[in-house]
């Protein structure tokens, strides 16, 4: 089982808090289309023809493309790699692009799963975080991709925006549980250098939500939804049983995955690599047969660190014979012995010989992470 991640680096506009890698001029859109196609062939054995169960068009925005343009990138998908029956394709979209007909064509090409990037229901922060849609449109957009069939909706919120409450949280949690939606994204927000609001912040323009406050609303998200016939299989996204991100999923099981386009990210278990961030030399790198990424074989401290981090986030946790299976006793022993004091906290605990993250625990997890993958080889 494999994934392929596909970056469309494009956005109408800029988020203020946004620090990925997409640009808002067009210009170079053909050109950057015709050799991402170049780079899928370049890549057709990245994979070693393992069948791919995952497609992912991530941005950026994806839903800035024409249908057409996204069925010729996922021709060429086909054509070079194995797909599964079943696989599921995501695309990423903007609620403000998204009208019946865009979505009746877009279920007719394939993609069978929609991640919509609403952030918030009040128009005021919708505003604040310069996003181009409004409330209404992001619930009509819903109900549109439903009419047309999606019946695989993910959408994205944010949690701290500047100046929101308690009570302003919990009316977008408890919009988006009336929305009939499959799969809830959550974050916090953060400030990422070098973004707008992070040089808002810096002028003491916005105010940054408490840390209690950020707590509260992260607990009330997870109450929410599991009250709601959500599980939370991850710190960040909660699912009806039965629709979680396979996506997603595969990362956090360290499954490889192929990322094609501009900054995108590869890993096939022996190494990750990173595709450059900029559309013009990522182009003619590529054009001109040159090398267009950079590549790190992983040690097994890397592998180590890597497990422990992406399992941790998991509802399933570390799984600890596994962990002693695949990288020794050494690094499981010291594992647990920085467990320790978590466990007796009640911030970890252990389950059918898995160490997971209490609740309270979630709310510091960058921190137990940061402790348990300290391990010296
Ligand atoms: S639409 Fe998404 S990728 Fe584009 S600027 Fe906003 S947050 Fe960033």
């Amino acid at each position: 089982m494999a994934g392929i991640y596909i970056h469309i680096p494009y956005c109408k506009t800029k988020c203020s808090y946004c620090d990925f890698f997409s640009g808002t001029n067009f210009g170079q859109q053909s050109e950057l289309l015709d050799t991402m196609k170049a780079e899928i062939i370049l890549q057709k054995d990245y994979l070693g023809g393992a069948a791919v169960s995952t497609i992912y068009f991530g941005g950026g925005t994806p839903s800035t493309l024409s249908v057409s343009q996204i069925q010729e990138i996922m021709n060429s998908v086909r054509e070079n790699f194995r797909i599964e029956e079943g696989c599921e394709i995501t695309l990423e979209a903007n609620p403000e692009d998204l009208n019946l007909t865009y979505l009746e064509e877009l279920k007719k090409s394939g993609i069978n799963r929609l991640s919509m990037g609403i952030q918030s229901f009040d128009n005021e922060q919708l505003k604040f975080i310069r996003r181009r849609h409004t409330a209404e449109t992001a619930v009509d957009a819903v109900k549109d991709a439903q009419t047309a069939g999606f019946d695989n909706i993910s959408i994205d919120l944010i949690y701290g925006l500047p100046n929101q409450s308690l009570q302003s949280w919990k009316c977008q949690i408890d919009k988006a549980l009336t929305l009939n939606v499959q799969h809830i994204s959550a974050y916090g927000l953060t400030y990422e250098m070098g973004t707008l609001l992070w040089k808002q912040l810096q002028k003491g323009e916005v105010i940054q939500v408490d840390d209690e406050t950020m707590n509260a609303m992260y607990a009330y998200l997870a109450e929410a939804c599991t009250g709601n016939g959500f599980e939370q299989y991850e710190i960040s996204n909660f699912a009806v049983p039965g629709y979680r991100s396979r996506h997603n999923s595969a990362y956090w099981k360290q499954q490889p995955y192929l990322g094609i386009g501009p900054s995108a990210h590869s890993y096939n278990m022996e190494s990750r690599q990173w595709n450059v961030s900029s559309i013009s030399k990522y182009c003619n790198l590529i054009v001109t047969g040159k090398c267009w990424y950079e590549k790190e074989l992983l040690s097994e401290q890397d592998k180590y660190n890597d497990f422990v981090m992406v399992s941790l986030r998991t509802v399933e946790g570390i799984d600890l014979k596994k962990a002693k299976a695949i990288f020794g006793k050494k690094r499981t022993e010291y594992c647990l012995k920085s467990a320790e004091k978590y466990i007796e906290k009640k911030l970890l605990y252990i389950n059918n010989e898995s160490l997971r993250l209490t609740h309270a625990g979630i709310l510091i997890s960058d921190q137990i992470i940061t402790e348990l993958i300290m391990c010296g080889d």
